[in-house]
């Protein structure tokens, strides 16, 4: 259990889901080693603790967008599992990385020249994971800038300054496994790795899956498999499967009391610009969650759309009106019982009917990736 708080709300986390959730993956990917994706503290979950639990569930990487984010979880004294990270720009601290054995990815020529000149100021070599743009147009080598950065990284190699360990890229729409898409970014991947290796590298690792290549596309498993969302219990491709499809159980249960309940006459307006107007005499509640906490102000509800789904005494009933920067309401009908102290879940496992953060995407029109990594930071993450 994390510290008490003093703050109404919170995201309790559970760390065993996140433990199965990888022994899942694992099970998807028999011949990959997992690397757990760990960025944006953990999507939400609190980096060091859900790193923890990866590990613990038997990922033996740990995938950090930023190199604060990698260095972290060494100084937390996650000492075994290989660190990949990937998104940094010039003048980063990568002679810290280097010497705390964090591997890095290479995207461009200064990019290379920077982890040249940090391995040599640390006196050791530097991992390096070469990335291939291989049709996603973000980051990454082009497939020509590739081919010829490769001579120089293999030259490097030989003098002890770099270790090319890893050739990997990213998909653009894994979450469509039969868009032609994948299979073209499959084939423009299997180009640049046959291209390394007859070059003459001795790669670790080859890696391109995400979650939803993990979960329904073994043919591009690789060596090893870096899943997101799915380490969280969150479907990646909720069209085709929910978490439970895929052996997987939501980690993050956001929750928080009411704070406030009081009798409302019909007719009568609730929370700003009166999006939502009662239409029977009714009793209201007060949650002490808004925008500022990451409840999206997309999710507020008027009579005709309900607005994201709270659980409440058993009964999941919308967000009444605009969600406010701190709270929100919701109408909990004539005659409610409900007090305050009472619990109300904005999202959670999902189990008996209660909503789910997927569910909350839907309202709000966007990714349960985005309802859980936007969680704001004065909600305490409470790790059972
Ligand atoms: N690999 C890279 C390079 C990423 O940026 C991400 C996250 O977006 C992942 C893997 C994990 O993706 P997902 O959460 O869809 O599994």
């Amino acid at each position: 259990m994390g510290a008490v708080s003093s703050y109404p709300a919170r995201a309790v986390v559970d760390l065993a889901a996140i433990r199965s959730n990888v022994r899942s993956l694992s099970a998807h990917a028999p011949s990959a080693q997992v690397m757990a994706v760990v960025k944006a503290d953990a999507y939400g979950h609190g980096l060091v603790p859900s790193a923890t639990a990866a590990v613990a569930g038997g990922a033996t990487w740990l995938g950090a967008a930023q190199v604060p984010e990698a260095l972290a979880l060494r100084a937390a004294g996650l000492a075994g599992p290989r660190i990949l990270t990937w998104l940094y720009g010039p003048g980063a601290p990568l002679r810290e990385a280097v010497e705390a054995d964090v591997d890095l990815s290479v995207s461009a020529h200064w990019a290379f020249e920077e982890v040249v000149t940090a391995a040599r100021a640390a006196g050791r070599a530097a991992r390096v994971h070469l990335k291939v743009d291989t049709g996603l147009g973000r980051n990454g080598l082009t497939a020509s800038d590739f081919a010829a950065l490769l001579p120089a990284v293999l030259r490097a190699e030989a003098d002890g300054a770099v270790r090319l360990v890893g050739v990997w890229s990213h998909l653009a729409f894994a979450d469509e496994p039969e868009h032609p898409a994948v299979r073209a970014q499959e084939v423009a991947f299997a180009e640049a790795v046959r291209l390394a290796e007859d070059a003459g590298a001795r790669l670790e690792v080859r890696h391109l899956a995400n979650s939803a290549a993990t979960l329904t596309n073994p043919s591009i498993h690789y060596d090893l498999v870096r899943p997101g969302i799915a380490v969280y219990g969150l479907s990646p491709v909720p069209q085709l499967g929910g978490p439970a499809d895929f052996g997987l159980v939501p980690a993050m249960t956001l929750e928080a009391p009411l704070v406030n309940v009081k009798e409302w006459p019909a007719g009568a307006g609730m929370s700003y610009a009166h999006q939502y107007v009662t239409e029977r005499d009714t009793v209201i509640g007060l949650v002490p969650l808004g925008y500022a906490d990451g409840v999206p102000r997309h999710a507020s509800g008027t009579a005709d759309a309900p607005g994201g789904p709270l659980l409440v005494g058993g009964r999941v009933l919308g967000v009444a009106g605009r969600v406010c920067m701190d709270q929100v309401v919701v109408d909990l009908g004539p005659g409610a019982t409900d007090r305050a102290g009472d619990r109300v879940e904005l999202f959670g496992t999902g189990a008996g009917g209660g909503p789910t953060a997927e569910d909350w995407a839907r309202v709000a029109g966007t990714i349960s990736y985005e309802i859980v990594t936007r969680i704001g930071p004065r909600v305490p993450r409470v790790h059972v």
